[in-house]
């Protein structure tokens, strides 16, 4: 059994605001394992970026706070450990790319120069050598002619070659696990997909974990082996992906899903799921997305469903969904 890498339990977070608090992640639990690829999706808002940010410690503190829950990394919990221990394994171990390249890396620092400081400063090795490892990683992440382009600053790249540097930045200690906060949007299709293919091959090349975080369920189809659909704050659904892309158990994934443009649509209008998703300060009653919902009953308005599990003689083992009618959408 591949090695349990990082477990997140019951993680909540809150923002103070001028309005009042904010529950922006309301119980978030996911596991990953070494080889192996979770994607967390969801609507701009949902809780997924911030549910990354605080596995790596950078929620913006004030206003945001770990209010409960456990990150634990291979058994330990990040948010309890020391603050030393905490940021080696942040710095070493657990790496992360970020949605925008640019103001990640430093804009007046060549990037051969900002690749060999990660060697300089964790592994102690010469200028020279970790120039020559700086200029390796880059061919290895397919910059062409990346000895000549290791003195170009972050600038003087397109945004698909400052991806792959960002990438490089994450590999460069090779970690156990890389959370990437959608890696690719800012990119066309073409690049994303080439993206996405060096991402999925240095996973496997180092069996590491991965988590992916996007919005785009297009992106996670060849990539991911299972997929956490967040909402509000919390996941609604999670699933092996090839389960989830044929029988989802909820109906915000089955929205989503639906949202997907096909080439084999012809001139159809395209789905749109209705209306908008909540403000964490003002969450609907009962089920948070009953407003959006299709299927929703009146239960849905006064019952918060649970995470049930969606069990075997539904013939789909192993997934979890957030819906009071998940066995009416699973056979849908
Ligand atoms: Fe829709 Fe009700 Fe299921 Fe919520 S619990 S997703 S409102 S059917």
């Amino acid at each position: 059994m591949a090695a349990r890498l990082l477990d997140v339990r019951d993680l909540r977070v809150e923002f103070r605001t001028r309005d009042g608090i904010a529950e922006a992640v309301g119980g978030v639990s996911y596991a990953v394992d070494a080889g192996r690829t979770l994607a967390v999706l969801g609507e701009s808002g949902s809780g997924k970026s911030v549910t990354a940010q605080a596995v790596m410690g950078i929620l913006d503190s004030p206003p945001g706070r770990v209010t409960g829950g456990q990150v634990l990394f291979r058994g330990r919990d990040l948010l309890t450990m020391g603050a030393e221990e905490r940021r080696r394994i942040r710095g070493a171990a657990l790496a992360m790319i970020f949605q925008d390249a640019l103001s990640a890396l430093n804009p007046v620092l060549p990037v051969g120069a900002q690749l060999a400081e990660m060697y300089e400063v964790h592994r102690g090795m010469s200028r020279r050598d970790a120039r020559r490892r700086a200029v390796e990683l880059m061919d290895r992440v397919r910059i062409p002619a990346a000895g000549q382009r290791a003195g170009d600053y972050p600038h003087q790249f397109s945004g698909g070659m400052r991806q792959r540097i960002m990438i490089a930045m994450a590999m460069a200690l090779e970690p156990d696990l890389i959370i990437a906060d959608e890696p690719t949007t800012a990119l066309d299709v073409t690049v994303q997909a080439q993206v996405m293919e060096l991402l999925a091959e240095l996973r496997r090349e180092y069996a590491m974990g991965l988590v992916l975080i996007t919005h785009d369920l297009g992106v996670v189809a060849d990539v991911a082996d299972t997929i956490a659909v967040m909402y509000a704050g919390r996941i609604v659904e999670t699933a092996p992906v090839r389960d989830l892309y044929r029988r989802p158990a909820h109906p915000y994934t089955r929205g989503l899903l639906d949202s997907v443009p096909r080439v084999d649509d012809r001139g159809e209008r395209l789905y749109a799921i209705k209306g908008a998703p909540p403000s964490p300060l003002a969450l609907p009653s009962g089920c948070p997305f009953h407003p959006r919902c299709p299927r929703a009953q009146e239960v849905c308005r006064v019952e918060r469903p649970p995470l049930y599990e969606v069990t075997a003689d539904a013939g789909a083992d192993g997934r979890t969904s957030a819906c009071h009618f998940w066995k009416e959408e699973l056979h849908a």
